[in-house]
């Protein structure tokens, strides 16, 4: 790769990460340049599983702009001094693209092709499924000499090194809708008035997801804004399982663990953590919440180890139980309070009956209701007139809030950057994403910077 122009240390290269906003483009949101470094690691994963159902913005990226994703990860393999890259995709996305097992794509990268199985995009599982490894429970990639960044966050690494920022985001719309769009939208943006803008409409007894099927999270569309986290914005029916299953309160499944829970085992035996060797047992902690069981702490620190993919509630519980949601709130109260999760030190080894437990793709739509709504959504591109006004939130990833760098009244252009990155912790800057005038800076947590937008068309 000596080749290759401009070349960063990994030191240049997570500043230009942070001033550009990069963070994990799909999931937790965490900062791109806290996870580079360049001692311990050997092999860079682009997760390109598009794990959920109904989402397509990896594909279309890939379809789109596969040579500078590539040119992200020598961007960051010369940095990192990573020599063996693998795009990791779906065998029918593999196949959509015209790419194949084993296939090079430049020096040190190659194509290795995932089973169509839920959820192989959780890092753990990826990074599994890839190289073989087992990451220590409790442990983060590295330490098993891997960093995984998504199609869209190595994409980003290419447009920083240009001097771009992250001003939009590539969103998938789909679900229950007259049609269903890939769409380049500005960060910010409100979610109600992208619908508008393409005729979206929500039909009654529908609901709105930020996220997947599994594990996004209902929205109010008129109050929501496009995220850098945001992959799919879906509206599907409130009575498929996948709905449901977020509309039920933790004292409602509270009390149904405490009353019909037959501790059948499905959960744990089905658990997507457990079959890489991880010791989580979901019954267990569903009847130590319910029996209000102190005896065992590892019943409820183990709730850290939970991806929150959702197969022990969707797939696994006959009884309209949701692990999943209980093992969230132990997460919660256990962040909250600073406890973490310790390795013990006892290697995770992959049970044999894992190759027999894992959930098919096609299998987990159906159950949860949503098959009849995948298909490719059309490319309508970027965002093609001024949205009215956008709500930059400063938390958008994980970690310290970014500082706004703006004043009401400010004029600001698509690009600028309105917050700064905060020092010393993860944390990412923020960019205006059209041109306007700032209209109110609220900081700190929960704060957002808001733009009133001018410049019509673009
Ligand atoms: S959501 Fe359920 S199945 Fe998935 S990792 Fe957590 S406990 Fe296991
Ligand atoms: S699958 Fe449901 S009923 Fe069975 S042990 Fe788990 S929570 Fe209880």
């Amino acid at each position: 790769m000596g080749s290759i122009q401009p070349q960063f240390s990994v030191e240049e290269l997570k500043q230009i990460a942070t001033n550009a906003g990069i963070i994990g483009a799909g999931g937790a949101g965490f900062p791109l340049a806290f996870k580079l470094r360049d001692d311990g690691v050997d092999t860079l994963i682009i997760n390109g599983a598009e794990c959920e159902p109904l989402i397509y913005s990896d594909f279309y990226l890939l379809k789109k702009y596969l040579d500078d994703i590539v040119r992200g990860a020598q961007i960051i393999m010369q940095a990192t001094n990573i020599k063996s890259c693998f795009l990791s995709i779906k065998e029918h996305t593999a196949r959509r693209l015209r790419l194949s097992q084993g296939q090079s794509l430049g020096e040190g990268i190659v194509v290795h092709e995932l089973p169509n199985v839920y959820p192989v995009g959780d890092e753990i599982i990826l990074i599994y499924e890839t190289t073989g490894r087992v990451v220590q429970p409790g442990c983060l990639p590295f330490t098993a000499g891997v960093i995984v960044s998504s199609v869209e966050t190595v994409y980003n690494v290419k447009r920083a090194a240009e001097g771009k920022p992250v001003t939009s985001k590539w969103v998938t719309i789909a679900g229950k809708v007259g049609r269903r769009l890939f769409v380049e939208a500005p960060v910010g943006m409100n979610v109600g008035e992208l619908f508008a803008h393409y005729g979206i409409e929500v039909p009654e007894g529908c609901a709105v997801l930020d996220g997947g099927p599994a594990m996004g999270k209902l929205i109010d569309p008129s109050a929501s804004f496009i995220r850098k986290t945001t992959k799919a914005l879906l509206v599907l029916p409130e009575d498929i399982p996948a709905v449901i299953s977020k509309t039920a309160s933790v004292a409602h499944i509270l009390k149904r663990a405490s009353s019909v829970c037959c501790q059948c085992n499905m959960c744990s035996d089905l658990c997507t953590r457990a079959l890489v060797g991880y010791p989580i047992s979901p019954s267990r902690t569903v009847r130590a919440v319910a029996a209000f069981a102190v005896d065992n702490p590892q019943d409820y620190l183990s709730a850290q180890l939970c991806s929150g993919c959702g197969v022990c509630e969707l797939m696994a519980c006959c009884q309209g139980i949701s692990p999943v949601t209980l093992m969230t709130e132990i997460k919660k109260t256990l962040s909250a309070n600073r406890i973490r999760y310790a390795h013990t030190g006892e290697p995770a080894a992959v049970p044999p009956e894992r190759e027999y437990r894992m959930v098919p793709s096609e299998r987990f739509q159906s159950r949860i209701g949503v098959l009849p709504f995948d298909q490719i959504p059309e490319d309508v591109g970027e965002l093609d007139s001024a949205p009215s006004r956008l709500v930059l939130h400063l938390s958008q990833h994980i970690g310290k809030p970014a500082e706004p760098v703006v004043q009401p009244g400010d004029r600001v252009k698509k690009g600028d950057m309105v917050a700064k990155a905060a020092e010393g912790a993860p944390s990412a800057a923020i960019h205006a994403s059209w041109e306007g005038i700032v209209e109110s800076v609220d900081p700190g947590p929960g704060g957002k910077i808001q733009i009133q937008c001018t410049g019509g068309v673009r």
